[in-house]
């Protein structure tokens, strides 16, 4: 079968990928990403979901629909398995968790972001404290005034049933689903992986269309992208198989993504490398001297979140380059500042 032929993000219009698994597009309560994708996987004792989506009226009653299209009710879900603890792939797995009795997966080193979470220490405490150091102040102030929005209150977030730690075999119903330790966009992410069928279920970690960001979670690792970089690798050791993403379209092939991502990557850190030369020395100065998006956007025109989030790519470029010995990083003033090794 050739590349998926209906819209990605329509969501409630399910794409058969094979026989026996399915892609559920649903839709998010998020100003520009519209759709995250759920996969029910057929067994012999019911059905099992990979990212069910966010807790939300709207999309669940989508999945439910999905569900009885394919002649299952909710109580016959028996796990669910989460690629990571972001709220678009997680809070409806542990609502139904809780109401259908699921048992529910999620890589191990997760728990520092599930724990983590406090809504009242704002949105983003972490990021802006990363934002200060890295010069960027005023783009800091503006983190510190957002407030959860009314569809991110009350989020059922909390521990899974089972940590997984990479390389265990899930039976799901006579069809075996391998889990993958894959960090880098989150500490824990993890990849699903149909070996029989040849089937690599993505979550974030490789997207068709974005560029992942990099530790984006309540207790990012300092290294993220170095981490990001080595599980992209792995993704290599598979490049011959479908990728079933969390985001946009099934595509025949992950290892032409995968290259892309990985030339992507390779080319900010000599962009990076090159304007701390220049004289940048800041993450934020830098930042400013980028281009950003498909559309080549400067960082004022991105707006405060992904401003942040450009910022916080610069980072773990300048850390992933501290590293690996070419610059060097100096601590002495408010901001870190960054120089040639
Ligand atoms: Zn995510």
């Amino acid at each position: 079968m050739s590349q998926s032929t209906t819209d990605p993000d329509t969501s409630g219009c399910i794409e058969r990928v094979t026989e026996d698994v399915v892609r559920i597009p649903l839709p998010l309560p998020m100003p520009d990403l519209k759709v995250v994708n759920a996969y029910a996987i057929r067994g012999d004792d019911g059905v099992t979901l990979v990212d069910p989506g966010w807790a939300n009226a709207e999309s669940e009653s989508i999945l439910v629909g999905a569900l009885r299209q394919l002649g299952y009710v909710p109580g016959d879900v028996r796990r669910i398995l989460v690629t990571h603890a972001h709220w678009d792939h997680y809070t409806q797995a542990v609502k139904w968790r809780r109401e259908h009795a699921a048992t529910l997966f999620l890589g191990r080193e997760e728990r520092h972001t599930v724990e983590a979470f406090d809504g009242l220490q704002g949105v983003y405490p972490n990021q802006v404290r990363s934002l200060r150091r890295a010069g960027a102040n005023d783009l800091a102030d503006e983190i510190e005034r957002l407030e959860l929005g009314p569809h991110e209150r009350d989020m059922a977030v909390g521990p899974p049933d089972i940590w997984l730690g990479g390389g265990e075999e899930i039976d799901c119903g006579g069809r075996t689903i391998v889990a993958h330790a894959t960090p880098g966009h989150t500490r824990g992410h993890m990849v699903f992986e149909d070996p029989v069928d040849g089937l690599l279920f993505t979550g974030d970690h490789v997207l068709p269309r974005i560029t992942p960001s990099i530790g984006f979670e309540r207790a990012p690792d300092r290294l993220a992208l170095r981490s990001y970089l080595n599980s992209l690798h792995f993704c290599m050791s598979r490049s011959d198989e479908r990728m079933l993403p969390a985001h946009g379209a099934v595509s025949d092939d992950v290892g032409s993504r995968v290259e892309e991502l990985l030339v992507h990557h390779e080319q900010r850190l000599k962009e990076v490398l090159g304007l701390i030369a220049a004289g940048a020395e800041t993450a934020y100065d830098a930042a400013r001297q980028m281009l950003w998006t498909r559309r080549e956007k400067t960082i004022d025109e991105l707006g405060t979140v992904h401003g942040m989030t450009a910022v916080l790519e610069v980072i773990a470029h300048l850390e992933l380059l501290v590293t690996q010995g070419l610059l060097q990083s100096d601590d002495s003033g408010i901001a870190r500042r960054y120089h040639a090794a």
